[in-house]
């Protein structure tokens, strides 16, 4: 969407992904960044440049430009959220998991299918979209419930709801969609509706061929359809404990074979965590050899792994550093949202960010920016759009009421300003002040103590 003629200016900002902690000014001409330029110390506000904190967040009219004074707040590309289930968020109410375990979820979840009119999961699907925004993410990219042996008509409920949502937020977020192609009994029929959906607009194919009895063809064929129909592959990739189970291998020897490097991801590489150093290292070469994107999801998995262990209890999380050390785009995501597979997860990528941090061991300021990383230009490059705060790039980006990377994950704050192509989709309230409680008096002392910006010196 073209944001006519439109001008915006931002000084004072604080860039975490960088490691030299000082303030920039950031240039944005028609929602697309035209410069980032270092300060020497911070910019002292002119009569014609609006304070972030307490502006409206009403944009000019077209023509006018608009300056903003970040105060010395963070700024990071907007969030790519690489890996949801938006059809199934907030599902949780209907379909429930007593057991914990992916079997029970897989199982639940397939049985209620039919019974949810595409109304409903258009309403789900919605919500997730909106609260996912509304933290920051500007990409969203999810697969789709696709259950073609309940007929064509229930498969197809699920992809027109989809569609619709995706065309209804287009000026607000990209949204990508990937049916999962069923696991078993993978028949032609299965196969042409797949490429209905694709004539429909999907984005590309999806599929979690480790669950099937027989992964290799049923790799083959979604590899067939992807390249009848020019789309990316997205598959869930050895979601399991068991370290023999490895389709992740055979995903990118074929992305090899078919020289398609940043068109396939892989989701979860669960089994990489459960098998020993010298099995998984040539997977994780292979991986990146092949250019195959990849994708962790530590909340799914930290809750969903490693049920059927007496301790030691593995914990799932795919072997993250690792990934990363070998250059691998490893970006982390949600996954489900307030479902039987996951009851928690709001869709914000930022706590996606800290249960990462915690389950790879990340702490050290390197780590932290790799972790903010996963969740911006790392999942930008995996599902295949320009993120960044450079020039030529699209100004989406969020501004949060954070100074550091340390206190971007220790504050996890909720004050976020959302803006997509160079428009501001969410601006917070001003600062909430203590009122009316016995600790006010304390509260503004204890905070000018105690700050996570006297650091920048
Ligand atoms: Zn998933």
């Amino acid at each position: 969407m073209k944001t006519s003629s439109r001008s915006l200016r931002i000084v004072n900002a604080a860039l975490p992904l960088r490691e030299e902690r000082a303030l920039f000014t950031l240039s944005a001409e028609d929602g697309v960044w035209t410069a980032v330029e270092r300060q020497e110390g911070a910019t002292v506000s002119s009569p014609e440049t609006t304070p972030l904190d307490g502006w409206s967040g009403e944009m000019p009219p077209a023509g006018n430009s608009l300056r903003l004074d970040a105060g010395g707040l963070a700024v990071l590309p907007a969030f790519v959220d690489a890996h949801m289930h938006l059809d199934k968020a907030f599902s949780l109410p209907k379909v429930g998991n007593v057991t914990g375990t992916l079997e029970e979820a897989v199982r639940s979840y397939a049985a209620a299918v039919p019974n949810f009119s595409k109304d409903e999961l258009k309403a789900r699907m919605m919500r997730a979209a909106l609260q996912a925004i509304s933290y920051g993410s500007t990409t969203l990219r999810t697969h789709l419930d696709f259950h073609v042996r309940h007929g064509r008509e229930v498969a197809m409920r699920t992809i027109e709801a989809a569609l619709e949502v995706k065309e209804a937020l287009a000026p607000y977020a990209t949204i990508q969609l990937f049916p999962m192609l069923p696991y078993f009994d993978l028949t032609e029929e299965a196969l042409d509706t797949a490429a209905e959906a694709l004539r429909m607009g999907v984005t590309g194919l999806g599929g979690a061929p480790h669950l099937s009895p027989e992964p290799e063809p049923d790799i083959d064929r979604v590899f067939g359809l992807a390249e009848r129909y020019g789309c990316p592959i997205d598959l869930h990739a050895d979601e399991s404990d068991n370290p023999s189970v490895r389709t992740a291998a055979y995903i990118a020897r074929k992305t090899l074979d078919y020289g398609w490097s940043g068109r396939v991801t892989a989701g979860h590489l669960c089994s990489l965590a459960a098998m020993a150093d010298e099995d998984a290292q040539p997977i994780i070469a292979l991986l990146a050899e092949a250019g195959v994107g990849a994708v962790t999801l530590p909340g799914a998995n930290l809750y969903l792994q490693g049920r059927h262990d007496r301790f030691p209890v593995r914990r799932g999380v795919t072997r993250v550093k690792e990934l990363l050390a070998a250059g691998v785009q490893l970006a982390a995501a949600s996954d489900n949202i307030h479902d039987p597979f996951h009851p928690f997860g709001r869709g914000d990528l930022l706590l996606i960010g800290l249960v990462t941090a915690y389950a790879a061991h990340m702490g050290s300021p390197a780590d932290i920016r790799e972790a903010l990383r996963m969740i911006t230009t790392y999942p930008a490059a995996v599902v295949g759009v320009r993120g960044g705060i450079e020039p030529g790039l699209d100004a989406d980006f969020v501004v949060l009421d954070a100074a550091t990377p340390e206190e971007l994950l220790t504050m996890l704050p909720e004050r976020r300003w959302v803006w997509r192509r160079g428009r501001c989709l969410r601006a917070p309230a001003p600062r909430a002040e203590w009122s009316g409680c016995a600790l006010r008096a304390y509260w503004a002392d204890a905070c000018e103590r105690v700050s996570f910006r006297e650091e920048r010196g």
